[in-house]
Parts: C-alpha cells; structure tokens; sequence
C-alpha cells in the first residue's frame, strides 16, 4: 500500500472512530428525576448530602442549567418531550398538554391526531430490549401508546413488532420500584430503560421544594441512583457497556412548578455518565457551537441556538447506541449534542494519519 493509500485508509478509520462515539455502549439508563430543581440539587451536592449525583457530574458531562419544555413545566408533557425529543405545542410538537391521568385508551397517537414515535421505538425496531419504571400512574400514557396494539408497524430490518415497550411497571413505592428495575436488568437487561422518580415532587408539593421534606426525599432518590451505580460498575455485564442519562421534567418553587417564566421551574439538570464521556465536563464547554447557556433566559424554541434541553435525551440516547434519531423529533434530531472524550484509539489513529500526513507532505517536497 502506498503512503497515499494508506492515510485515506487512516483517515476512514479516524471518521469511523470520531462518529461512532457511543460505540461499546449497549446499555443506556435514562433517569427523570420528578420536580428535581437544579439550585436544590447543587446546594445538597455542596452539602456533600447527594454523593451519587456527585458522581454524575464529577465522573460525567454534566449541566445545572438546562431547560424544559418552552411552554409546560408540569409532568406529564414534559415527560412525552424525553421520550419523543418534541416540544409540547405547535405542528412539530407532540401536543400533549394534560397532567393527570389519560382516559381509558387515549394515547399520544390519538390526542396528535397522528403517530408519535418515541425512544421506545427506534431501539425496538433496532431489535433492543426496552423498559419503562414509572412512579406515578399517568405513565400509563407511555404503556398505552406504545404497547402492541398502539405501537407502528416495524419497518426497520427485521419485524421486531408492533409492541415498543417490552415491560412498563409501575410503582409508587420507589425503593421496590429500584429492587424490580435492577433484578429485571440482571435476568434480561433493557438496553434502553426510562427510569422516573417522583419523590422530590411529591415531596415539594406536601413541603415545599427545598424544604427538609423536601431534601430528604432527594437523599432517597440519591439512594436509589447509589443502586444503580454499585449494578452498573459491577456487574461484568454492564461494566464499561453502560451509558446513565439523567435529567429532570421541571424543578419548584414554595409547593408548585406549574408557571412556566419561573425560573426555579424551568432551570434543571442534564447529565451523562458512562464509557467515552468526558468526566467533569461541563456540557454547554463541550458544546459551545451547538448550544448556548441561557443564563437565566427562558428561550423560546425559535432561537438558533438553543439551550439543552429535557428533550435532548433521547436523540442522544439513541446516538450513544449507535441508532438514528427519533423519527419527527425536533430537539437534537442532528444528534449533535457532543459528549465524548476521543477514545485512545481515536487518539493513536489521529496521531499515525498526521504523521502520514507529513510523510506525504515531505515527499512531495522532494
Ligand atoms: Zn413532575
């Protein structure tokens, strides 16, 4: 192989390695963490009170100054925005605007008036393995919409099904709740599973946000992500295959979130932790062309570049698992939030194609 051939070679392999950064990660944890206001969580972090949060931003790529839906800071919607990576109103949105629970039947597909893929279906068609642990009954929304009888037609590859989701539980009690997510991944692991917790939530409503109750619960959900952590670096089965993304629907203000100009309503967190992720990162450094931190702004969606967002999940989910973006997704659909440190290989093939570059370059000097 001459000089020529082989740094066109090098320099394939170089793309190869730089695109596919989610490459090795076959497991991706997605954690919502209900009513999880970033200035509540930073204060108990600086308290040393939340030491597996901690780990997310110290060992992750990690922001305190994301944003929620433009529009909604209640649960519901905001939660349909990280499976679907759509805002809530308007012809791209998802539209779904109600909080409580859905009446018998009613589905994403249904209040749209069309089919609204989410997460859930990219890495099914893709023959992944999917799951849902909610805390509160309304997720009932995402069983519904996406179970068998609700759930497109896989045209992807093979048929992989109708059904999206492959188990939703859901249970109040969030510690058992933990028990059942972490044995069901030891006997047949998700390779994507949306995790939600709603103590912080309930927590602020009865006592406020930021109150001991408040504080307490947060400990317990800290608790919980401790859990997964000890599954996550243990287990041979998970160990350098697993990616955590953990972000929050809205954060709180005295006992409420539901006005969206508040900014302890809409200033919460995003963070991703696991193999190729630049540890201690500061998300909006890693990003500084693609997304600008808003300060204390609520920017609309209209703005060019926009803040991170609840609803950058789940394109860069499914980017770390090496799959496409959602189909109709609007926020990240370029899946160009960046999160990688370059891999050793990356590094060592960036360093052989450069100085096959000057090799090159000083033969033709000759
Ligand atoms: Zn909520």
């Amino acid at each position: 192989m001459n000089v020529k051939a082989s740094l066109i070679t090098l320099l394939l392999l170089l793309w190869s390695t730089g695109s596919a950064f989610g490459q090795g990660i076959q497991y991706v944890i997605h954690i919502s963490v209900d009513g999880g206001g970033s200035s509540y969580i930073q204060s108990l972090i600086n308290d040393n009170a939340l030491p597996n949060f901690n780990r997310l931003v110290t060992g992750g790529a990690w922001t305190f100054n994301a944003r929620d839906d433009y529009d909604y800071t209640v649960t519901l919607p905001n939660h349909v925005t990280q499976v679907t990576g759509r805002g809530v109103e308007g012809v791209d949105g998802h539209n779904w605007t109600d909080n409580g629970d859905p009446a018998a039947g009613q589905t994403i597909h249904s209040n749209k008036g069309s089919y609204v893929a989410g997460v859930f279906d990219v890495a099914h068609d893709n023959g992944l393995r999917t799951g849902m642990y909610a805390s509160k009954t309304k997720f009932s929304l995402f069983d519904t919409s996406y179970k068998a009888v609700n759930g497109a037609i896989d045209l992807t590859g093979v048929d992989n099904g109708r059904g999206k989701l492959d188990s939703y539980v859901c249970d109040e009690n969030t510690s058992t709740l933990t028990d059942s997510f972490i044995t069901a991944m030891k006997s047949d692991p998700f390779n994507y599973v949306f995790v939600h917790y709603a103590d912080p939530d309930a927590a602020g409503h009865d006592g406020g946000w930021g109150s001991d109750e408040y504080n307490t619960a947060m400990i317990a959900v800290d608790g919980y992500l401790g859990r997964i952590f000890d599954m996550v670096t243990s287990d041979a089965v998970f160990k350098g295959k697993t990616a955590i993304v953990l972000t929050a629907d809205h954060g709180g203000k005295d006992y409420d979130h539901s006005d969206p100009t508040e900014p302890l309503d809409y200033t919460i967190p995003f963070g991703v932790w696991g193999p190729g992720v630049t540890a201690g990162a500061d998300l909006y450094a890693l990003n500084n062309t693609s997304r600008l931190d808003p300060g204390t702004d609520r920017p609309p969606y209209s703005d060019a570049v926009q803040p991170i967002r609840n609803g950058d999940a789940p394109d860069l989910e499914l980017q770390l698992l090496v799959l496409p973006s959602v189909p109709g997704s609007t926020i990240n659909v370029a899946q160009n939030l960046a999160v990688p440190e370059p891999s050793s290989v990356g590094l060592l093939v960036m360093g052989l194609a450069s100085l096959l570059a000057c090799r090159l370059f000083a033969g033709r000097q000759k």
